[in-house]
């Protein structure tokens, strides 16, 4: 499993040092941190679209313009952003002034997207390992209500409307 994902989970796991503390750290705790780590850059993952940015040449047709000499492009670029949606391309104008603002977009869509695949893989690794060591599971959520103040709201208090 997990040949044909763009991150070597076993690496990961391997450079876990086990500490005179934690001398028996199961494999869990390296993928839940793994896991908090992710969270942690999906939060911080800007506005973002998704798509690929085109810059397009156009010739005017004029003979006396510059664009219609040899090796000449033509006038341009202008840039449009284009995006598969169920199979039509979609095609957006980008302003040029907005073309580095919308390549950071573009950037950060394609981060999102790489995040989430890789947190959702250790997700169902933890999963996985909750099935086979229900009791480590639950040592592991003790510990992390210990180290620091949890933001789950576990004593969530009833609406009474
Ligand atoms: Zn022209």
């Amino acid at each position: 499993m997990g040949a044909g994902l763009g991150y070597n989970s076993d690496s990961f796991l391997n450079c876990q040092k086990g500490g005179p503390m934690e001398s028996s750290t199961p494999p869990s705790d390296a993928l839940s941190r793994h896991r908090d780590a992710l969270r942690a850059q999906l939060v911080s993952v800007g506005d973002m679209r998704p798509g690929s940015l085109v810059a397009r040449y156009r010739k005017c047709g004029k003979p006396s313009c510059r664009c219609a000499g040899q090796g000449e492009r033509g006038h341009g670029p202008s840039w449009s952003l284009t995006h598969a949606v169920e199979g039509k391309t979609h095609t957006k104008i980008i302003p040029a002034a907005a073309v580095p603002r919308t390549l950071e977009q573009i950037t950060a869509y394609r981060r999102f997207r790489r995040l989430i695949r890789e947190l959702v893989d250790v997700s169902k690794q933890l999963c996985d390992d909750q099935l086979e060591a229900p009791q480590a599971a639950s040592t592991e959520a003790a510990k992390k209500g210990a180290s620091h103040a949890p933001s789950s709201p576990r004593s969530k208090p009833r609406s009474t409307r």
